[in-house]
């Protein structure tokens, strides 16, 4: 239990006057700001409400899609239904106006047409009731589109209003970061070079925080106490020696 937690090394020391430390304290502040407010940004609530509405939209998309493919199948087959029904008119059609004007023709010729007029007729009449049949079956894929769209729109009007506030609040966090970072980088240039590289390395060690205060007897990095002969070494040391904090190991400032 020595010097443990104490550097006396010259080239890490304070200076003597105790301003490193608080310009170390200055920085420490920033660099928890800027963390705080990146997790605020990734954290953002508007963008938790905005993930599900857009879920909840894709469902209802993929509903929709499915039901649009349905009617499709259904709008292609009346469409080759038409068709078909359009040639057997016109192949009627022929037919009649060649029975009506054959006067010369034979009975046996006349009887051949009659019977493929009567034949036309009779698949005619059943490609309509295909087509009635199709037709119809489209009918409720309609209102299954109309109840889609129906419990989209709401939805989709939430999610414009999400986005627009979730854009808002990263341009009011963006802000702020860039303010801290440009604040952040004037208070680290105040550091002395050995001093705020050994910062960095214990930062980057123990989550983002550094260096921390001494307050009365805790440590505010580990949040732990240090024992009173601790405290009363640590606060007697001469101003150019740096303690650090025994059981987090972070470089500990009285205040
Ligand atoms: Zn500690």
């Amino acid at each position: 239990m020595s010097d443990g937690g104490v550097v006396s090394d010259e080239a890490v020391s304070d200076g003597g006057d105790g301003g490193d430390l608080e310009h170390l304290l200055a920085l420490q502040d920033l660099d928890t700001s800027v963390t705080q407010l990146q997790h605020r940004r990734d954290g953002l609530p508007e963008a938790l409400g905005l993930t599900g509405v857009e879920a909840q939209l894709r469902a209802l998309a993929s509903e929709q899609a499915d039901a649009t493919a349905r009617r499709a199948a259904l709008t292609a087959t009346q469409k080759e239904l038409e068709e078909q029904i359009a040639v057997i008119t016109e192949r009627r059609g022929a037919l009649e106006q060649r029975m009506y004007a054959a006067t010369g023709s034979s009975g046996r010729d006349l009887q051949a047409m009659s019977d493929e007029v009567r034949h036309l007729t009779d698949r005619r009449s059943e490609l309509e009731e295909q087509e009635l049949v199709s037709m119809m079956e489209q009918d409720p894929i309609e209102a299954e589109l109309a109840a889609l769209q129906e419990r989209a729109t709401p939805l989709e009007q939430e999610a414009q209003v999400l986005r627009a506030q979730l854009t808002a609040a990263q341009h009011e966090i963006d802000d702020a970061l860039a303010e801290a970072i440009e604040a952040r980088t004037a208070a680290a240039a105040r550091v002395p070079t050995a001093l705020a590289d050994r910062y960095e390395t214990l930062r980057a060690r123990l989550k983002g925080t550094g260096a921390a205060r001494l307050i009365k007897s805790h440590c505010d990095g580990c949040h732990l106490e240090l024992s009173s002969a601790e405290v009363e070494r640590i606060r007697s040391l001469p101003p150019g020696e740096i303690a650090t904090c025994e059981q987090c190991g972070r470089i500990l400032v009285p205040v």
